[in-house]
């Protein structure tokens, strides 16, 4: 059984013309089992690519709070921490983190 598109009535397999609204019913698509291995290749390496790529934001994750707490500080004239520094230069930014660590907090 399949059914239209349009408005929704069961129809016959065979069925060009929808009996309910007129309009023309798409072929189901033949199965081709040639290209299938194919395409479940193709899904299988298009989900490890999102996943490759959610992987590549994780880094946010530190990277954002790291660097808004380090503006804070500095906003406030307060002095940043040797730790939150180096974290900086590991995790996000190596020039970043070379220049707070060679900034003088003493003003
Ligand atoms: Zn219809």
């Amino acid at each position: 059984m399949k059914y239209c598109q349009k408005c929704g009535k069961e129809l016959v397999d065979e069925a060009v013309v929808c009996t309910g609204c007129g309009c023309t019913v798409e072929q189901p698509k033949k199965e081709n089992g040639g290209n299938d291995g194919l395409a479940v290749a193709s899904k299988i390496f298009l989900i490890l690519g999102c996943i490759a790529q959610g992987w590549l934001l994780l880094p946010l994750a530190w990277c954002l709070p790291i660097t808004i707490s380090i503006c804070k500080k500095m906003k406030k004239g307060e002095p940043v921490g040797a730790g939150l520094k180096v974290c900086a230069l590991l995790f996000v930014n190596m020039i970043g983190g070379i220049l707070l660590l060679c900034r003088s907090d003493e003003q």
